[in-house]
């Protein structure tokens, strides 16, 4: 607790808004701590007038920050990068106690995040146009990139910092100004980390966080879909609520990205060395308590060493994982974020076993938002824990005799976001990574996301890149321009 008191001096509650820290019109919402039902703080609960404000600051400041040279908005990425890094541990350690993930996520996370103002100050300087030969002796044609202007990003709780690091980093280094509109559950790391970007000298207006309640989310939604002055929408989140952001942003045209939910395949053959999948297995469940949108949804392990590999990975569970408070050294998992989400995945397990699935371990509620790391075998691809986003910790284990088979099974989601598969055997691993249909394939390795590499799903898990080359062209437009001479 003294760490905790001595963290809670510098909290940020209020919204910012133009280069000031204010309260909300609509008064404020309070934001616990999932490990014990705690309320750390109340936090500025902001309304739709609020969000206005916010939409003509950024507006405004678009106007100046998009001369500046990139170089000089490189050097404020820069900045903003040391001053989280700087603050590391105390953000990371908010992080975990409005989210409940271990200290060394957090801390990693917060790392995470700090990585992607390193990298697109290093891109922002090479966005370079093009020189198109003409077809006729008397036109010159080229293309530059511009900033679209005003961006709105909406980031979920399971990564508190690291998206919304992810997509400012980006807007930032091409031009654009933007408006946060964090997760309800986890406000106070994104006002940490808006604290950091003032500190770091980002102008006034440039960036501007307007949290809000459960209650408010829609019309502030609504409100940032509906404005002309914002230019781009980029969320992650469900795909529930990406289908209804993106259909509210159709009377405005605005450009799109949607980071949306998955249902990974992770595919165990039989050339599989166990050594790998069973850690690459425990890293892409468990991480977060499963909370990801990469996680490994639906585990495929060929029929010949299926019993192998299940008694590897309960030996694992067993020997590695920890639930608790995620301040608590060893500890690896934390509860699950909220009632809502505990209450989707405890009637999730239920029904799937009532279904036939057999409970190896786990399986059952431990009091309050704990739920024990629980493998499940047996699972057939009707069953609820195959056909959703499961996002908690259960491992639900799916048997395969054939390639063909198990491609095709894998296929049959209407998401799209990640796969993994391990396999030494050449030509299979070109065959299954090719024919899954996932925006990012991990080849015996479990963690694909970097800042290097563009992150982003096809089908319902969305369209767009973050991250990458590729990252920075989602924030700016192609224009053309023919000389005639
Ligand atoms: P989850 O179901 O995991 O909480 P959500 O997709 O609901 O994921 O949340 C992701 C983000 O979307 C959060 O910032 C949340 O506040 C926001 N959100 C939820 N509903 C809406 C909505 N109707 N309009 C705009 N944002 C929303």
């Amino acid at each position: 607790t003294a760490q905790f008191y001595r963290m809670a001096e510098g909290i940020m509650t209020k919204a910012f808004i133009k280069g000031s820290w204010v309260e909300g019109s609509g008064g404020t919402f309070p934001v616990t701590d999932p490990a014990t039902g705690e309320e750390i703080a109340k936090v500025a609960d902001c309304t739709v007038q609020d969000v206005n404000t916010a939409i003509e600051a950024a507006s405004v400041a678009t106007e100046t920050w998009r001369l500046k040279s990139v170089k000089e908005r490189a050097a404020v990425l820069l900045k903003v990068r040391e001053e989280l890094l700087k603050d590391k541990e105390r953000i990371a350690t908010l992080l975990t106690r409005e989210n409940g993930k271990p200290l060394g996520e957090s801390m990693g996370e917060v790392g995470f995040a700090a990585s992607f103002f390193e990298w697109f100050a290093e891109e922002a300087r090479r966005q370079y146009g093009e020189t198109i030969p003409s077809a006729v002796p008397t036109k010159r044609m080229i293309t530059i990139r511009q900033p679209v202007g005003v961006a709105a990003l909406i980031t979920p709780w399971n990564f508190p910092i690291g998206m919304i690091g992810r997509k400012v980093s980006a807007a930032l280094a091409a031009g654009c100004t933007c408006i946060i509109k964090p997760a309800e559950d986890t406000p106070l790391t994104a006002l940490a980390f808006v604290r950091a970007c003032e500190r770091a000298g980002v102008p006034a207006g440039v960036v501007n966080v307007v949290p809000c309640s459960r209650a408010r989310v829609q019309e502030v939604g609504a409100a940032l879909c509906d404005s002309p002055k914002v230019q781009i929408l980029s969320f992650t989140g469900s795909t529930g609520v990406g289908q209804w952001l993106y259909s509210r942003c159709g009377s405005t045209m605005k450009k799109i990205s949607m980071e949306l939910g998955g249902n990974a395949p992770f595919i165990v053959f039989p050339t599989a060395k166990l050594d790998q999948a069973i850690p690459g297995a425990m890293a892409s469940k468990f991480r977060n308590t499963g909370q990801t949108c990469v996680t490994a949804n639906r585990i495929f392990v060929h029929e010949s060493i299926h019993d192998a590999f299940v008694s590897g990975l309960e030996a694992a569970m067993t020997k590695e994982l920890k639930m608790g408070r995620g301040l608590e050294a060893g500890v690896t998992q934390g509860p699950i974020i909220n009632q809502r989400q505990y209450d989707r995945l405890d009637k999730m397990v239920k029904e799937s076993v009532a279904a036939g699935a057999t409970v190896v371990r786990g399986g059952m509620s431990c009091g309050g938002l704990f739920y024990p790391p629980t493998l499940l075998t047996g699972v057939k691809p009707n069953m609820p824990i195959a056909q959703q986003e499961i996002f908690g910790p259960v491992a639900a284990i799916l048997k395969f005799k054939t390639e063909e088979e198990v491609i095709r099974l894998a296929n049959t989601t209407d998401r799209g976001l990640a796969g993994y598969f391990y396999s030494n055997d050449l030509g299979q691993v070109w065959r299954v990574a090719e024919a899954l249909e996932v925006g990012m394939v991990g080849v015996n390795e479990p963690m694909v996301s970097t800042c290097e590499a563009p992150f982003g799903g096809f089908k319902l898990s969305g369209f767009g890149k973050e991250g990458s080359k590729h990252g920075l062209d989602e924030y700016s437009n192609l224009k053309y321009i023919c000389f005639g001479i």
